[in-house]
């Protein structure tokens, strides 16, 4: 089996990502940045997300965002609520955390070249999504390459790195379907960004929104818990 590294964050993307690595033979090592996020529950999703799938390392690294803000997650900024979700990707919203997934990936990286591995998993997706520039295809494809010139591994033994990003070309629907198939229980997961002190869902953020449709879309039960 291979090792690779996964980006979990407990929420339906990564955690359907993970699944579908696991069906393709990776042995996953799971990492979970714990950014000072203000949907703290996503945490407790991702220790449970990972428990429930056999993943035996599971590294909740801290690394507090919260101390440059600039986003609605890490800053006293309201999180936009009941935009038009076909208007969703015309402009990036202040949902975005400002370079979130260099800094991830970053950090995936660190743990993959110690570890001697060279698969990075991350749930991106470039469909159903709010715009963020550090989702689509060109980002991954470049990061790609600077782990090849960053690396001791890449420079003197080749390390071919890669970033598996299986849900990028898909629809959250599609997302969905998958990961029931690859036996994903998504009432575990988490996506909300503004939940309730009890962890419920609001149903009214980007994140909710594009969530609820997907289920909507796929035909399967939605297992959220809103408030
Ligand atoms: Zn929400």
């Amino acid at each position: 089996m291979k090792s690779a590294i996964a980006l979990a964050s407990g929420g339906l993307d990564s955690t359907t990502a993970i699944a579908i690595a696991q069906t393709q033979g990776f042995d996953i090592h799971a990492l979970t940045i714990d950014y000072g996020q203000r949907h703290r529950c996503e945490i407790e999703a991702a220790k449970n997300v990972i428990k429930a799938l056999g993943i035996r390392q599971h590294v909740i690294l801290a690394i507090d965002l919260r101390a440059f803000g600039g986003s609605a997650l890490t800053a006293n900024i309201d999180v936009p609520k009941n935009r038009d979700v076909t208007k969703i990707d015309d402009a990036i919203p202040v949902t975005y955390v400002p370079a979130r997934n260099t800094i991830f990936l970053s950090l995936a990286l660190g743990w993959c070249e110690a570890l001697g591995a060279q698969d990075i998993i991350i749930g991106a997706n470039a469909v159903d999504y709010s715009g963020y520039p550090d989702c689509r295809p060109a980002f991954l494809e470049a990061f790609e390459r600077l782990a090849k010139v960053a690396t001791k591994a890449g420079v003197e033994e080749q390390a071919d790195y890669k970033i598996y990003a299986p849900l990028l070309r898909l629809t959250k629907a599609q997302i969905i379907r998958a990961g029931v198939e690859a036996g994903v229980d998504y009432s575990l997961t988490h996506s909300c960004y503004d939940p309730s002190p009890e962890g419920l869902a609001c149903g009214e953020c980007d994140s909710c929104v594009i969530r609820k449709r997907g289920f909507q879309e796929a035909g399967i039960l939605d297992p959220t818990r809103y408030r």
